[in-house]
């Protein structure tokens, strides 16, 4: 298909729009940035054909004002807009909008993403497909006293969930009714406040369970999973390391998961791109689905790497009319693929955000790395925004080999001028358990009061060795 009549706005910053921009150049069509004030001169506004500043530097009067985008987009005249992670790309309003205004949505329709973007809502889709969830409330509840009889079935300890909620923000936990009552009540509150909605549901909190996730890929009429990531090293809730295949799964479970999803894709006649996260037992096998992700996200290099399939030139490619021409039997997994998020952040004080001026980069070279960001030497990282700065991502032929290739690739990575979670990373790639794929999603909350002093000292002084 010839795209060159189209022009792509991306709703968006940082390196997903570098990436989303890279996809849409290798289409040929014409890119449109939008930014705030603080990203004037930042990569995306460089890197695309086209670029306006659409408001002040916070996010709420900028990057998540639907008006401010769509009115950007009329006078850029723009054909499509692909909405990225974060901000408004679970917003079924903002979806809806964008095709009222006589625009493409690089995205599922408004009423899958109102389907499967709600949580509550989603897990009763899932369910109805034959998907198993976790033990949980019926759908939405909206009263203490509702709270504290569904309590009942679901066990505790529990963790209420923001229907709206994302970015491991809006779950609390309640180990017994006392702190139901308590945490209940914050909850609605904060979820209102943080989502613009109050709505929350309960389900039961799995302890030593594995977040695995599944992409999905679809054209509205035929649909194909392209196998799972493994994201349980976490810190709040929020994903640091993930990997792709999960070193955790026997080929016979990994088929079940995957075909389960690829069937809800299908069911659902999903567009675009999709995840369908789960929580997995590895002792009893049984995996469980917690809540659908209807964007790109931020780990899917992992799943690119193996399978050699660019995700987001095919969200683009669906969203224009194409259809998807790869068969499920055309996606073979090749080797191991890990991705490390470097966040802008403090290991010392609590990963608290660490912006400023770099005053020196410089990137890892060879076989098998892949670097998406949105850095250049000189760049002041605003305070304003999300603390990741790059994913660097390492395919090998083995697991073994993509970390042995990954520290060397840190080794070699160098930012100056601001804090940044390398030592971290660098650290984890040593870490016996995380070598062996010991770990759950509890595990790095544990980890890190252990080893951090030991991280941070050893980062003032030498450079890893692969040995
Ligand atoms: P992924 O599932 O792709 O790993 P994350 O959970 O890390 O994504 O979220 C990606 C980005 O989107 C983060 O910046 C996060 O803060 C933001 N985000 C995700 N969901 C929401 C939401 N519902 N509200 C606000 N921000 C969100
Ligand atoms: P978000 O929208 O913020 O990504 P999720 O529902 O995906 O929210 O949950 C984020 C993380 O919280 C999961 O990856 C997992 O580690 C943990 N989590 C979520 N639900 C449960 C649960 N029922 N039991 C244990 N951990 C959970
Ligand atoms: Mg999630």
């Amino acid at each position: 298909m010839n795209f060159s009549d189209h022009r792509l706005l991306i709703a968006n910053r940082g390196e997903i729009a570098v990436r989303i921009i890279h996809a849409a150049q290798a289409l040929g069509i014409r890119t449109l940035a939008v930014c705030s004030e603080a990203d004037k001169l930042s990569l995306p506004a460089t890197l695309a054909d086209e670029v306006m500043v659409i408001g002040p530097a916070r996010a709420d009067q900028s990057y998540l004002k639907a008006e401010l985008i769509l009115e950007a987009a009329k006078q850029m005249n723009a054909t499509a807009i692909h909405p990225g992670y974060g901000f408004l790309s679970e917003n079924a309003d903002f979806a809806q909008a964008v095709v009222d205004a006589g625009l493409i949505f690089v995205g599922p329709d408004a009423h899958t993403i109102r389907q499967m973007g709600d949580k509550a809502c989603a897990r009763t889709t899932a369910q109805a497909a034959g998907i198993p969830v976790v033990p949980g409330s019926d759908g939405e509840i909206d009263s203490l006293e509702g709270a504290i009889a569904a309590a009942q079935t679901v066990g505790f300890p529990l963790l209420i969930k923001a229907s709206a909620g994302g970015g491991g923000r809006g779950i609390r936990i309640a180990r017994d009714a006392n702190e139901l009552a308590k945490e209940f009540i914050i909850a609605q509150s904060e979820a209102k406040a943080a989502f613009g909605s109050g709505a929350v549901y309960l389900e039961r909190f799995i302890e030593k369970a594995r977040h695995i996730e599944v992409q999905i890929l679809g054209d509205g009429e035929h649909s194909i999973h392209l196998y799972e990531r493994e994201c349980s090293l976490q810190r709040r809730r929020q994903k640091v390391f993930e990997e792709a295949p999960s070193p955790a799964l026997s080929s016979t479970i990994r088929e079940q998961l995957c075909q389960k999803a690829a069937k809800l894709a299908q069911a659902l006649h999903y567009k675009g791109a999709g995840t369908l996260e789960f929580l997995y037992d590895d002792t009893s096998e049984a995996f469980f689905f917690i809540e659908m992700n209807t964007r790109i996200q931020v780990e899917h290099p992992v799943t690119e790497a193996i399978t050699g399939v660019d995700l987001v030139q095919w969200m683009i490619k669906v969203a224009l009319g194409e259809s998807l021409s790869i068969q499920q039997d055309d996606i073979t997994i090749n080797g191991s693929a890990i991705e490390m998020r470097i966040n802008a952040e403090n290991p010392a004080k609590g990963f608290f955000p660490s912006p400023g001026r770099l005053t020196h980069l410089q990137w890892p070279v060879g076989e098998g790395i892949r670097i998406d960001t949105h850095l250049f030497d000189g760049y002041l990282i605003p305070p304003y925004y999300d603390s990741l700065l790059a994913k660097v991502i390492i395919h090998g032929q083995t697991r073994q080999q993509a970390f042995e290739r990954a520290i060397t690739a840190l080794n070699e990575t160098q930012i100056e001028g601001v804090l940044t979670t390398m030592p971290l990373h660098k650290a984890l790639l040593q870490d016996p358990a995380i070598k062996t794929a010991d770990f759950d999603t509890g595990t790095l909350e544990v980890w890190l009061p252990e080893n951090l002093h030991k991280l941070i000292e050893k980062e003032k002084d030498d450079a890893l060795t692969t040995h």
